[in-house]
């Protein structure tokens, strides 16, 4: 096999964008670290754009998808407080670059993706790159509730509202980040399962996100 080319330029660039994170005010060291060591450049497929990988700008990937910007990615990452050897949940994994982001956190990962393609390749990449995560197609507005409860959960596409079967897959103590709003225009939402019967919910700021969709019939 040959080697994955992740050379010293490919890690200069990536020290300079960790710096553009911290200017744009994400302070969690932990993330700051992930991002420092997950090769983004390894998960653009158009070549067009892989000059381009460490810009802070998300990126089309295949089936219409997108991989967010490295911001956006920190940013959830940082709201979600992923602890060591914590369960998570995301749901759509498109390229797999948040995925992987949570496997360097030290996270047990599951993630959901409802294009087949998206789903096959993206599982290639990870295994070749050294990232173990239970990749799943599917779709996430059922969650896995074969493996829950979740320590944290992840929704990385623009919901029209919480989905309504996934607080109840959180454990007591949990969080779960999504996005929510209408395509292009959606509110940061985290929410903590107190206990076992009271979500408390916080707002972060605006963002925009591919949509949250639901009954793929055909990968
Ligand atoms: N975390 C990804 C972001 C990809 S964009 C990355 O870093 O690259 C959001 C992804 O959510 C898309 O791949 C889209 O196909 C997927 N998605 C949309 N609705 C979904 C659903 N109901 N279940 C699972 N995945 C979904």
């Amino acid at each position: 096999m040959t080697p994955i080319p992740d050379d010293y330029r490919h890690q200069g660039m990536r020290k300079q964008l960790v710096e553009e994170l911290k200017r744009k005010r994400i302070g969690d060291l932990a993330v700051l670290a992930a991002i420092n060591s997950v090769p983004r450049h390894l998960f653009i497929d158009d070549s067009a754009f892989l000059r381009l990988a460490y810009t802070d700008q998300a990126f089309p990937i295949a089936c219409g998808q997108t991989i967010s910007q490295p911001y956006t990615v920190a940013f959830q990452s940082q709201l979600l407080e992923v602890r060591k050897g914590d369960k998570v949940l995301e749901i759509g994994t498109g390229s797999g670059y948040q995925t992987a982001v949570l496997c360097a956190l030290g996270a047990k990962v599951f993630s959901i993706e409802r294009h087949k393609p998206l789903h096959m390749a993206t599982k290639q990449r990870l295994e070749r790159l050294g990232y173990r995560a239970t990749l799943v197609f599917g779709d996430g507005y059922k969650g896995l509730p074969a493996h829950a409860p979740f320590d944290r959960i992840i929704i990385t596409c623009g919901a029209p509202a919480v989905p309504e079967l996934l607080p109840a897959q959180l454990k007591v103590g949990g969080i779960l980040v999504v996005p929510v709003g209408p395509e292009g225009k959606q509110k940061m939402l985290k929410l903590v399962r107190s206990d076992s019967l009271t979500i408390e919910e916080q707002e972060h700021g605006a963002f925009s996100f591919v949509p949250m969709l639901s009954n793929k019939s055909a990968g």
